[in-house]
């Protein structure tokens, strides 16, 4: 099985992204210290998920439909 190392980084506008694999997720503006992240095809139905505390992903609902 191949494992597939999360990669915290920012598109060329400087907004923050995580990547997996060749999957990227946007952060979602939020309050405290719960982030949640989207699929960047979310808009096109993908339910692809991540939750963070401090950068660490503590939830991964990584099924993407692409
Ligand atoms: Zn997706």
């Amino acid at each position: 099985m191949l494992v597939v190392v999360p990669v915290f980084g920012e598109t060329r506008l400087g907004n923050p992204v995580i990547m997996i694999g060749s999957y990227r997720f946007n952060r979602v503006r939020s309050k405290g210290p719960k982030i949640r992240w989207t699929c960047t095809k979310t808009p096109q139905g993908c339910r692809a998920t991540l939750l963070t505390i401090d950068d660490v992903i503590i939830k991964t609902i990584n099924e993407h439909n692409h």
